[in-house]
Protein backbone atom coordinates (compact mmCIF):
# COMPACT_ATOMS: atom_id res chain seq x y z
CA UNK A 1 0.00 0.00 0.00
CA UNK A 2 1.66 3.59 -0.80
CA UNK A 3 2.25 5.66 1.92
CA UNK A 4 -0.82 8.80 1.87
CA UNK A 5 1.16 12.56 2.35
CA UNK A 6 -0.42 13.19 5.64
CA UNK A 7 0.81 9.51 6.78
CA UNK A 8 4.34 10.78 6.33
CA UNK A 9 3.71 13.30 9.27
CA UNK A 10 3.11 10.81 11.65
CA UNK A 11 5.10 9.85 14.83
CA UNK A 12 7.13 7.11 14.34
CA UNK A 13 7.77 5.92 17.53
CA UNK A 14 8.25 2.58 20.07
CA UNK A 15 6.48 3.70 22.86
CA UNK A 16 7.33 2.30 26.92
CA UNK A 17 5.32 -0.94 27.35
CA UNK A 18 4.13 -1.09 30.98
CA UNK A 19 3.86 -4.15 33.46
CA UNK A 20 0.39 -6.08 32.33
CA UNK A 21 -2.76 -4.94 34.02
CA UNK A 22 -4.93 -7.76 33.91
CA UNK A 23 -8.39 -7.20 34.46
CA UNK A 24 -9.72 -10.03 36.36
CA UNK A 25 -9.73 -10.14 40.14
CA UNK A 26 -8.10 -13.70 41.29
CA UNK A 27 -4.62 -13.02 40.59
CA UNK A 28 -1.94 -12.23 42.69
CA UNK A 29 -0.17 -9.55 41.31
CA UNK A 30 3.58 -9.34 41.70
CA UNK A 31 4.34 -7.67 38.23
CA UNK A 32 4.68 -3.78 38.75
CA UNK A 33 5.90 -2.73 41.73
CA UNK A 34 2.57 -1.28 43.06
CA UNK A 35 2.00 -1.27 47.00
CA UNK A 36 0.15 -4.53 48.29
CA UNK A 37 -1.40 -2.50 50.79
CA UNK A 38 -4.12 0.20 50.70
CA UNK A 39 -3.31 4.16 51.00
CA UNK A 40 -3.47 5.75 54.00
CA UNK A 41 -6.87 5.70 55.73
CA UNK A 42 -6.60 9.53 55.95
CA UNK A 43 -6.90 9.11 52.08
CA UNK A 44 -9.99 7.15 52.48
CA UNK A 45 -11.85 10.10 54.77
CA UNK A 46 -10.93 12.43 52.06
CA UNK A 47 -12.33 10.48 49.12
CA UNK A 48 -15.41 10.05 51.41
CA UNK A 49 -16.05 13.51 52.39
CA UNK A 50 -15.01 15.19 48.77
CA UNK A 51 -18.21 17.12 47.50
CA UNK A 52 -18.40 16.18 43.63
CA UNK A 53 -19.87 19.45 43.22
CA UNK A 54 -15.86 20.42 43.35
CA UNK A 55 -14.98 19.17 39.91
CA UNK A 56 -16.66 21.93 38.15
CA UNK A 57 -13.82 24.22 39.35
CA UNK A 58 -10.49 24.01 37.85
CA UNK A 59 -7.72 22.85 40.25
CA UNK A 60 -5.40 24.84 41.97
CA UNK A 61 -2.97 25.90 38.88
CA UNK A 62 0.09 25.19 40.81
CA UNK A 63 -0.75 22.56 43.38
CA UNK A 64 0.42 25.24 45.70
CA UNK A 65 -1.32 23.24 49.04
CA UNK A 66 0.39 19.59 47.62
CA UNK A 67 3.91 21.37 47.23
CA UNK A 68 3.56 22.45 50.71
CA UNK A 69 3.24 19.65 52.71
CA UNK A 70 5.33 17.91 50.96
CA UNK A 71 7.78 20.78 51.62
CA UNK A 72 6.80 20.88 55.22
CA UNK A 73 7.03 16.68 55.15
CA UNK A 74 10.93 16.99 53.61
CA UNK A 75 11.94 20.44 55.68
CA UNK A 76 12.67 22.06 52.24
CA UNK A 77 10.79 25.53 50.98
CA UNK A 78 7.92 25.04 49.08
CA UNK A 79 9.76 26.89 45.86
CA UNK A 80 12.11 23.75 46.20
CA UNK A 81 9.06 21.12 45.33
CA UNK A 82 7.57 20.51 41.76
CA UNK A 83 4.46 18.08 41.97
CA UNK A 84 3.30 15.91 38.89
CA UNK A 85 0.94 13.56 37.56
CA UNK A 86 3.14 10.36 38.15
CA UNK A 87 7.33 10.59 38.34
CA UNK A 88 6.94 9.68 34.54
CA UNK A 89 5.52 12.75 34.35
CA UNK A 90 7.47 14.77 36.76
CA UNK A 91 10.99 13.11 34.77
CA UNK A 92 9.11 13.40 31.29
CA UNK A 93 8.76 17.40 31.94
CA UNK A 94 12.42 17.59 33.48
CA UNK A 95 14.31 16.07 30.45
CA UNK A 96 12.29 18.62 28.29
CA UNK A 97 13.57 21.57 30.49
CA UNK A 98 17.23 20.32 31.30
CA UNK A 99 18.27 17.85 28.69
CA UNK A 100 18.84 20.71 25.53
CA UNK A 101 22.50 19.77 24.63
CA UNK A 102 23.84 18.73 21.88
CA UNK A 103 25.80 16.48 23.97
CA UNK A 104 24.20 13.06 24.92
CA UNK A 105 22.82 12.70 28.29
CA UNK A 106 23.95 9.81 29.86
CA UNK A 107 22.75 6.90 31.65
CA UNK A 108 22.99 2.38 32.81
CA UNK A 109 22.45 -0.07 30.26
CA UNK A 110 20.59 -1.88 32.69
CA UNK A 111 17.77 0.97 34.03
CA UNK A 112 14.56 2.49 33.71
CA UNK A 113 13.58 1.75 30.32
CA UNK A 114 11.73 4.57 30.21
CA UNK A 115 14.82 6.86 29.71
CA UNK A 116 15.31 5.92 26.01
CA UNK A 117 11.61 6.61 24.87
CA UNK A 118 11.75 9.62 26.34
CA UNK A 119 14.71 10.71 24.12
CA UNK A 120 13.67 9.07 21.25
CA UNK A 121 10.45 11.47 21.86
CA UNK A 122 12.46 14.66 22.51
CA UNK A 123 14.85 14.13 20.16
CA UNK A 124 17.86 14.27 23.08
CA UNK A 125 21.20 12.49 22.12
CA UNK A 126 21.56 9.55 24.42
CA UNK A 127 24.52 7.21 25.48
CA UNK A 128 24.81 4.42 27.93
CA UNK A 129 27.28 3.31 30.34
CA UNK A 130 27.18 -0.65 31.08
CA UNK A 131 27.00 -1.11 34.46
CA UNK A 132 29.22 -4.24 35.88
CA UNK A 133 28.62 -7.70 35.94
CA UNK A 134 27.19 -7.38 39.72
CA UNK A 135 24.96 -4.65 38.03
CA UNK A 136 26.52 -2.01 40.18
CA UNK A 137 27.17 1.56 38.42
CA UNK A 138 30.44 2.17 37.89
CA UNK A 139 30.61 6.37 39.04
CA UNK A 140 34.09 6.51 37.03
CA UNK A 141 32.02 6.45 33.24
CA UNK A 142 29.62 9.71 34.52
CA UNK A 143 33.25 11.51 35.06
CA UNK A 144 32.91 12.16 31.18
CA UNK A 145 31.77 15.47 30.13
CA UNK A 146 27.80 15.46 28.86
CA UNK A 147 24.81 16.50 27.93
CA UNK A 148 22.93 15.87 31.59
CA UNK A 149 22.92 12.60 33.71
CA UNK A 150 19.61 10.05 34.48
CA UNK A 151 20.34 7.53 37.26
CA UNK A 152 17.39 5.93 39.20
CA UNK A 153 18.65 5.06 42.84
CA UNK A 154 17.92 2.44 44.27
CA UNK A 155 18.31 1.40 40.28
CA UNK A 156 15.92 -0.37 38.25
CA UNK A 157 15.08 -2.90 37.88
CA UNK A 158 18.39 -4.51 39.77
CA UNK A 159 17.04 -3.37 43.01
CA UNK A 160 20.71 -1.95 44.04
CA UNK A 161 20.53 1.02 45.72
CA UNK A 162 24.04 3.55 45.98
CA UNK A 163 24.88 5.46 49.02
CA UNK A 164 25.22 9.06 50.02
CA UNK A 165 29.63 9.00 48.66
CA UNK A 166 28.67 7.77 45.12
CA UNK A 167 26.44 10.87 44.89
CA UNK A 168 28.35 13.05 45.99
CA UNK A 169 30.89 11.46 43.63
CA UNK A 170 28.52 11.98 40.70
CA UNK A 171 27.51 15.36 41.86
CA UNK A 172 31.38 16.72 41.91
CA UNK A 173 32.38 15.51 38.79
CA UNK A 174 29.21 16.53 37.00
CA UNK A 175 29.46 20.25 37.62
CA UNK A 176 28.51 21.73 34.12
CA UNK A 177 25.39 19.57 33.36
CA UNK A 178 22.02 18.62 34.96
CA UNK A 179 22.24 15.46 37.18
CA UNK A 180 18.55 13.71 37.85
CA UNK A 181 18.00 11.64 40.81
CA UNK A 182 15.43 9.60 40.22
CA UNK A 183 14.09 8.42 43.52
CA UNK A 184 10.84 6.34 42.71
CA UNK A 185 12.01 3.72 45.31
CA UNK A 186 14.30 5.54 47.87
CA UNK A 187 11.75 4.84 50.67
CA UNK A 188 12.56 1.19 50.84
CA UNK A 189 15.98 2.13 50.56
CA UNK A 190 18.66 3.72 52.55
CA UNK A 191 19.45 7.12 51.40
CA UNK A 192 17.64 10.01 49.69
CA UNK A 193 19.47 12.87 48.20
CA UNK A 194 16.92 15.17 48.62
CA UNK A 195 19.44 16.84 51.53
CA UNK A 196 21.85 17.82 48.44
CA UNK A 197 19.57 20.14 46.45
CA UNK A 198 21.01 23.59 49.12
CA UNK A 199 24.24 22.10 48.07
CA UNK A 200 24.53 21.33 44.21
CA UNK A 201 22.37 23.72 42.43
CA UNK A 202 22.37 21.45 39.52
CA UNK A 203 21.01 18.45 41.21
CA UNK A 204 16.84 17.74 40.47
CA UNK A 205 15.95 14.53 42.72
CA UNK A 206 12.41 12.81 41.93
CA UNK A 207 10.01 10.95 43.77
CA UNK A 208 6.83 9.26 43.71
CA UNK A 209 3.63 8.58 45.86
CA UNK A 210 3.10 5.40 43.69
CA UNK A 211 5.01 2.74 45.23
CA UNK A 212 5.54 3.71 49.08
CA UNK A 213 2.40 5.64 49.40
CA UNK A 214 0.05 2.97 47.60
CA UNK A 215 -1.10 5.70 45.26
CA UNK A 216 0.36 4.42 42.05
CA UNK A 217 -3.78 4.53 40.30
CA UNK A 218 -3.86 8.49 41.63
CA UNK A 219 -0.74 9.38 39.82
CA UNK A 220 1.30 11.73 42.12
CA UNK A 221 4.82 12.50 42.46
CA UNK A 222 7.12 15.32 43.08
CA UNK A 223 10.83 16.82 42.30
CA UNK A 224 12.90 18.70 44.44
CA UNK A 225 15.25 20.99 43.14
CA UNK A 226 16.33 24.79 44.07
CA UNK A 227 13.73 27.33 43.40
CA UNK A 228 15.52 28.36 39.87
CA UNK A 229 15.55 24.93 38.59
CA UNK A 230 11.55 24.47 39.69
CA UNK A 231 10.74 27.63 37.95
CA UNK A 232 11.95 26.08 34.74
CA UNK A 233 10.23 22.75 35.16
CA UNK A 234 6.88 24.67 36.00
CA UNK A 235 7.26 26.84 32.79
CA UNK A 236 7.59 23.43 30.84
CA UNK A 237 4.32 22.06 32.53
CA UNK A 238 2.85 25.49 31.57
CA UNK A 239 3.46 25.24 28.13
CA UNK A 240 1.42 21.72 27.22
CA UNK A 241 -0.94 21.49 30.46
CA UNK A 242 -1.54 23.93 33.36
CA UNK A 243 -2.95 21.26 35.28
CA UNK A 244 -1.40 17.72 35.22
CA UNK A 245 -2.79 17.50 39.16
CA UNK A 246 -6.64 17.19 39.69
CA UNK A 247 -8.35 18.20 42.82
CA UNK A 248 -8.62 14.93 44.10
CA UNK A 249 -5.04 14.27 43.53
CA UNK A 250 -3.93 17.08 45.52
CA UNK A 251 -6.07 16.44 48.32
CA UNK A 252 -5.44 13.04 48.56
CA UNK A 253 -1.10 13.45 47.86
CA UNK A 254 -1.97 15.90 50.91
CA UNK A 255 -3.84 13.45 53.43
CA UNK A 256 -1.00 10.71 52.45
CA UNK A 257 2.01 12.92 53.10
CA UNK A 258 0.44 13.89 56.31
CA UNK A 259 0.05 9.91 57.75
CA UNK A 260 3.51 9.58 58.73
CA UNK A 261 2.85 7.11 60.71
CA UNK A 262 1.05 5.15 58.31
CA UNK A 263 3.90 5.42 55.92
CA UNK A 264 5.98 3.93 58.03
CA UNK A 265 4.17 1.06 59.26
CA UNK A 266 3.41 -0.03 55.06
CA UNK A 267 6.96 0.56 54.21
CA UNK A 268 8.91 -1.40 57.05
CA UNK A 269 6.04 -3.88 56.70
CA UNK A 270 7.44 -4.46 53.07
CA UNK A 271 10.89 -4.40 53.92
CA UNK A 272 9.97 -6.82 56.55
CA UNK A 273 8.57 -9.16 53.44
CA UNK A 274 11.09 -8.28 50.81
CA UNK A 275 13.79 -9.58 53.58
CA UNK A 276 11.41 -13.12 54.13
CA UNK A 277 11.37 -13.99 50.42
CA UNK A 278 14.74 -13.14 49.48
CA UNK A 279 16.29 -15.37 52.35
CA UNK A 280 13.51 -18.02 51.20
CA UNK A 281 14.38 -17.44 47.12
CA UNK A 282 18.25 -17.86 48.24
CA UNK A 283 17.44 -21.03 50.06
CA UNK A 284 15.80 -22.52 46.51
CA UNK A 285 19.28 -21.93 45.17
CA UNK A 286 18.08 -18.59 43.52
CA UNK A 287 20.87 -15.74 42.97
CA UNK A 288 18.75 -12.70 44.18
CA UNK A 289 20.55 -9.13 44.09
CA UNK A 290 20.36 -7.22 47.53
CA UNK A 291 17.39 -5.07 47.38
CA UNK A 292 17.12 -1.21 48.15
CA UNK A 293 13.57 -1.32 46.66
CA UNK A 294 9.99 -2.75 47.14
CA UNK A 295 10.75 -6.06 44.35
CA UNK A 296 13.77 -8.51 43.88
CA UNK A 297 15.66 -8.89 41.18
CA UNK A 298 16.72 -12.80 40.62
CA UNK A 299 17.95 -15.80 38.66
CA UNK A 300 18.07 -19.35 38.88
CA UNK A 301 21.33 -21.13 38.23
CA UNK A 302 19.92 -23.98 36.68
CA UNK A 303 15.88 -23.04 35.63
CA UNK A 304 14.63 -20.32 32.48
CA UNK A 305 13.79 -17.33 33.94
CA UNK A 306 11.22 -17.32 30.76
CA UNK A 307 9.59 -21.04 32.63
CA UNK A 308 9.47 -19.82 35.31
CA UNK A 309 7.88 -16.44 34.41
CA UNK A 310 5.13 -18.98 32.51
CA UNK A 311 4.81 -21.31 35.05
CA UNK A 312 3.98 -19.13 37.41
CA UNK A 313 1.04 -17.18 35.03
CA UNK A 314 -0.21 -20.62 35.22
CA UNK A 315 -0.31 -20.33 39.16
CA UNK A 316 -2.17 -17.00 38.72
CA UNK A 317 1.05 -15.11 39.55
CA UNK A 318 2.25 -12.19 37.74
CA UNK A 319 5.91 -11.16 37.83
CA UNK A 320 7.98 -9.17 35.51
CA UNK A 321 10.25 -10.89 32.73
CA UNK A 322 12.38 -8.11 30.50
CA UNK A 323 13.54 -9.91 27.24
CA UNK A 324 16.41 -7.94 27.22
CA UNK A 325 20.11 -7.94 26.74
CA UNK A 326 22.43 -9.49 30.11
CA UNK A 327 18.92 -9.16 32.09
CA UNK A 328 17.35 -12.10 29.79
CA UNK A 329 17.60 -14.59 32.46
CA UNK A 330 16.12 -12.44 35.26
CA UNK A 331 13.03 -12.36 37.18
CA UNK A 332 12.08 -9.25 38.85
CA UNK A 333 9.43 -10.09 41.50
CA UNK A 334 7.45 -7.08 43.37
CA UNK A 335 6.90 -7.88 47.29
CA UNK A 336 3.43 -8.26 47.90
CA UNK A 337 1.36 -8.95 51.25
CA UNK A 338 2.92 -11.65 53.55
CA UNK A 339 0.21 -14.49 52.20
CA UNK A 340 0.63 -13.48 48.64
CA UNK A 341 4.44 -13.85 48.96
CA UNK A 342 3.88 -17.32 50.71
CA UNK A 343 1.56 -18.37 47.38
CA UNK A 344 4.12 -17.35 45.16
CA UNK A 345 6.97 -19.14 47.41
CA UNK A 346 5.33 -22.55 47.23
CA UNK A 347 4.69 -22.24 43.46
CA UNK A 348 7.99 -21.58 43.20
CA UNK A 349 9.07 -24.69 45.01
CA UNK A 350 6.54 -26.47 43.31
CA UNK A 351 7.65 -25.68 39.99
CA UNK A 352 11.52 -26.95 41.20
CA UNK A 353 10.51 -29.82 41.98
N1 LIG B 1 11.01 5.68 37.82
C1 LIG B 1 11.23 4.37 37.97
C2 LIG B 1 12.63 3.89 38.15
C3 LIG B 1 10.15 3.48 37.94
O1 LIG B 1 10.35 2.17 38.06
C4 LIG B 1 8.84 3.98 37.78
C5 LIG B 1 7.65 3.03 37.76
N2 LIG B 1 7.35 2.49 36.53
C6 LIG B 1 8.67 5.36 37.62
C7 LIG B 1 9.78 6.18 37.66
C8 LIG B 1 7.33 5.99 37.36
O2 LIG B 1 6.39 5.75 38.33
P1 LIG B 1 5.12 6.71 38.49
O3 LIG B 1 4.88 7.40 37.17
O4 LIG B 1 4.02 5.81 38.88
O5 LIG B 1 5.49 7.69 39.56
Amino acid sequence: MSETPWQKNLINIEPYVAGEQPEFDDIIKLNANENPYPPSPEVRKVLDHFSYGDLKKYPSIDASPLREAIAEYYGVKKENVFTGNGSDDVLATAFRAFFNSDLPIVYPDVTYSFYPVWCELLKIPSKTYAVDEDFRINVKDYYEPNGGVVIPNPNAPTSIGEGRDFIVDLLEHNRDCIVIIDEAYADFGKYSAVELIDKYDNLVVTQTFSKSRSMAGMRVACAFASPYLISYMDAVKDSYNSYPMDSIAIRTGIASINDKEYFEQTVNKVIATRERVSKALKEFNFKVLESSTNFLFATHPEHDATEIFEYLKTRKIFIRYFNKPRIEQYLRITIGTDEEMDAFLSAIENFLS
